[in-house]
């Protein structure tokens, strides 16, 4: 892949003095699994409450020195993103609306009492990242460069309040297709027993304590032989979420629902996407609460056709099955349907640039 032209950038560029040789970089390239290889550097920067973001820099990738008192390890002071890099079959290289999750990942810092990064400085972190490790970014059908942007405390202090000191850094790790025979139907467990947020929460931040909270509720769906979780609110009454994706229900009578953005859903940049898509293709989007009966009921009865989640990792994964205690239904035929399908291709098509961006939502890097 080629970058565009090297952009001045606050990131000062330290070169690895050790990357990986093109020989080694070939084998990861040829065997992408997810999120198990990084590429040469990371981006880096320090803030503290006294001097603010300071010492922006590009730098070998390799293990932190961190405080055995630093906060993130105690209170869990911490924030990411996700989003990914694509290589064009020109060999130029796009990231897919960014500054969504620029702007996430600072409503996700407010609430987790950090810094606020500008979507300047996130923005450029990623360009300069992804210029810098360039001959990383994967160009087989399906592959992409995906970008970790992340926060966390780094006072070495263990009272309880907001860190004075805070890092900020963008892993960037190859990765392939998440589905590597075509797009595959889970089975979904509904969970009666835990939830993964509450009004007045978390759960509308991209912290990683959500994400500690959703790992036992993921063990037992797991255990019971189901793919993923799908977390009811705190009530136990209206969908939400899965643990890493935001769900999609289409309708016989035209319409798309999915669960309105309530505070405690995650604000899926995907979830949004598909939402402007789906409404351009003339179907009635409804962003609104959505009981878990009034999903049963319309999976049993027909009315639901098509269920899917979508995220950034995997972009649309049709949900063939859905299960909880006392219930258990399949989702038309339990095979990926005709909307999902286009769905997936309209977006992976302008993400991969064979379908037009009309929506302006790709960024050169
Ligand atoms: N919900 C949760 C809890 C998530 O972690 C993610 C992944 N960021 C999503 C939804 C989907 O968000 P996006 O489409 O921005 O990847």
């Amino acid at each position: 892949a080629t970058p565009a032209s090297t952009p001045t950038s606050s990131f000062e560029i330290r070169p690895s003095s050790n990357p990986r040789t093109v020989t080694e970089r070939g084998a990861v390239l040829a065997d992408l699994k997810f999120g198990t290889a990084f590429t040469d550097h990371m981006a880096h920067a320090t803030w503290t409450v006294d001097a603010g973001w300071q010492d922006r820099r590009i730098e070998a990738y390799g293990p932190l020195q961190l405080d055995p008192a630093a906060a993130v390890l105690h209170y869990a002071q911490e924030i990411f993103e996700g989003l990914k890099a694509y290589a064009h079959p020109d060999g130029s290289v796009w990231s897919f609306r960014p500054e969504a999750n620029a702007r996430r990942f600072a409503r996700s810092a407010e609430r987790l009492a950090l810094p606020e990064l500008s979507e300047e400085d996130f923005l450029d972190s990623v360009r300069t990242l992804v210029h810098t490790d360039v001959d990383w970014v994967p160009t087989t059908p399906g592959s992409s460069l995906y970008l970790r942007p992340f926060m966390f405390a780094s006072e070495a202090f263990l009272g309880v309040r907001a860190a004075t000191r805070v890092d900020y850094l963008v892993i960037a790790s190859p990765v392939g297709p998440y589905f590597a025979r075509g797009i595959t139907p889970v089975h979904i467990w509904v969970s009666d027993e835990y939830a993964r947020a509450a009004p007045g929460g978390t759960g509308a931040a991209k912290c990683g304590g959500n994400y500690a909270a959703s790992l036992l509720p993921q063990a037992t769906a797991a255990a019971r032989g189901f793919d993923q979780i799908l977390f009811l609110d705190s009530a136990g009454e209206n969908i939400e979420e899965l643990g890493g994706m935001n769900v999609v229900v289409i309708g016989r009578d035209g319409t798309a629902s999915t669960p309105r953005l309530n505070g405690s859903i995650l604000e899926g940049v995907t979830r949004s996407s598909i939402l402007t898509l789906l409404a351009e293709q003339g179907l009635d989007v409804q962003e609104r609460d959505i009981s878990l009966a009034e999903l049963v009921d319309g999976v049993r009865s027909g009315e639901v056709t098509e269920v899917f989640a979508c995220g950034t990792a995997a972009v649309v994964t049709p949900i063939g099955r859905l299960a909880g205690t006392d219930f258990d239904v399949t989702v038309g035929d339990g095979e990926a349907g005709p909307l999902t399908r286009d769905v997936h291709d309209q977006l992976t098509g302008i993400q991969y640039g064979t379908r037009e961006d009309t929506h302006g939502w790709l960024t050169r890097l």
